[in-house]
């Protein structure tokens, strides 16, 4: 009898937990797995913000996918997805193409614009490894640069960033711990440097708990960061920003680096495909698949699940894409053994930690609220949990963050 064929498009948090946990569920003679990656490394995305910044070297933020997967059950293939034929059951990749009988996209997600002029050509982004590495070079490139010119550019030691979610916030708190060793390693006065956040909203971190949100303002305005609040981007210029509070009239800012964390939307993989979708994320059955397409799965930043208490969209974490990634391979192991009842997936919230450099930290965890060095700790934790679920006790051993204390 023919096996079942189950594809897996992405080999982040959602992906890859897919892969581990159905590799224990099922036996080699119940169905074939092929997991799709772009590389042929997994990066830790919650990590981005420290590449980025240069606190943190890139290959610590990612492993070798062939670490964790079972070659006797899994055929790992590296390539890029460019369409996903669901009628066919085909999913299109640049180098060929390879059909299925399941299907779990868990592609992630990408930066939202909002269709912002300049964005996408003048700003930087904490996207994925090469995103991160650009932006750590660019800003290194800067303070190299400074001493190096007759006529001292100031704009080069300029830092915006758009957005004060949590990306924008965790890479605030890295970049203020490395713009001392820029200084020292470049000979540059710190008193050059500039460094603004610009946010939309009334609020930095928008909806999460008031004092919390006032430790992290403070802690970040003593380490030098400006915050304009209640200023939206509303254009990038080669220059800069230009940007706008209310009612008053726009003004520029100029600034040799401008970092866009401001929100993401599901992979752009989704539209093309014909997939119903807002902002690139599909409204998956409570069973995590597509409605029509009970053959297909979709999980992580390119899904959305509503949070029924207050009636709106669970935002996209690796918590979420983690959780969704165990139900889906019990799903599918269900379904290969011909089970007709799936399992519903609920959001199980363990709270949230936000990091304000390796040495800081805001959080809510099991409904306690903390910061400081204890925050902080409680960080590294769930950085080196999310390794323990993936790869055990030696991808913690080999990638894990020990600097605890
Ligand atoms: P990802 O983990 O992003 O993986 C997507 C995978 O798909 C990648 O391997 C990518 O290479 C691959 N891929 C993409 N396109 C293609 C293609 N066309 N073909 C083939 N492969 C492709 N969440 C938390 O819960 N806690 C945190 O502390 C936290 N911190 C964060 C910090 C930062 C700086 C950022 C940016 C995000 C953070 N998040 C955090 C959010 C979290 O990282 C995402 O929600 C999570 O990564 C989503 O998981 P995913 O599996 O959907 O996608
Ligand atoms: P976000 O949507 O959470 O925050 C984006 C921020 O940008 C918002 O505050 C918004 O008001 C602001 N903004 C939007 N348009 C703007 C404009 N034109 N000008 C200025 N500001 C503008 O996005 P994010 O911070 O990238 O996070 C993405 C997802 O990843 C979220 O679900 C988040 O919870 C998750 N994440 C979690 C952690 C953590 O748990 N530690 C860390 C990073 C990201």
């Amino acid at each position: 009898m023919r096996k079942p064929k189950i594809v897996i498009v992405g080999a982040g948090y959602g992906g890859l937990m897919t892969t581990v946990r159905l590799q224990k569920l099922i036996g080699v003679n119940e169905a074939d797995i092929v997991l799709i990656n772009k590389n042929d490394y997994h990066y830790e995305t919650t990590w981005l913000h420290e590449a980025s910044a240069g606190t943190l070297h890139h290959d610590r933020v990612r492993y070798d996918i062939s670490d964790v997967i079972d070659k006797s059950k899994v055929d790992f293939i590296q390539d890029t997805v460019v369409e996903i034929k669901k009628e066919d059951k085909k999913v299109v990749l640049e180098n060929g193409e390879v059909d299925y009988d399941y299907l779990v996209i868990a592609l992630g997600g990408e930066p939202e614009t909002f269709g912002i002029k300049g964005l996408k050509e003048y700003a930087f982004g904490i996207t994925n490894v090469n995103s991160s590495r650009q932006l750590r070079e660019h800003i290194e490139y800067q303070f190299a640069t400074y001493n190096m010119e007759e006529e001292k550019d100031d704009t080069r030691l300029a830092i915006v960033v758009g957005g004060a979610g949590f990306t924008g916030i965790e890479f605030l708190g890295e970049l203020t711990n490395r713009i001392p060793e820029l200084c020292r390693e470049y000979d540059v006065d710190s008193s050059k440097v500039k460094i603004i956040c610009v946010e939309a909203a009334p609020t930095v971190l928008p909806g999460f708990d008031p004092e919390l949100v006032n430790y992290a303002v403070s802690q970040l305005e003593r380490k030098g960061v400006e915050f304009l609040i209640g200023t939206a981007i509303k254009e990038a210029t080669p220059e800069g920003i230009i940007v706008a509070k209310g009612e008053e009239e726009p003004r520029e800012i100029k600034a040799n680096t401008v970092v866009w964390a401001a929100g993401v939307r599901g992979n752009s993989i989704i539209e093309k495909s014909g997939f119903e979708a807002m902002r690139g994320r599909v409204k998956v059955q409570p069973d995590l698949r597509v409605p029509g397409f009970d053959d297909v799965f979709i999980i992580g930043d390119s899904s959305l699940v509503i949070n029924e208490e207050i009636n709106r969209p669970y935002p996209p974490t690796a918590q979420i894409a983690m959780q969704q990634g165990e139900v889906v391979a019990r799903n599918l192991a269900a379904l290969i053994r011909n089970k007709s009842e799936l399992e519903t997936f609920t959001f199980d919230n363990k709270g949230t930690v936000c990091s304000l450099g390796h040495d800081d930290a805001i959080g809510v965890v099991f409904g306690k609220k903390i910061t400081g060095s204890k925050a902080s700790f409680m960080k590294k934790v769930v950085d080196n949990r999310s390794l323990y679920m993936i790869g055990g006790a030696g991808l913690v051993l080999k990638k894990g963050k020990f600097n605890v204390f």
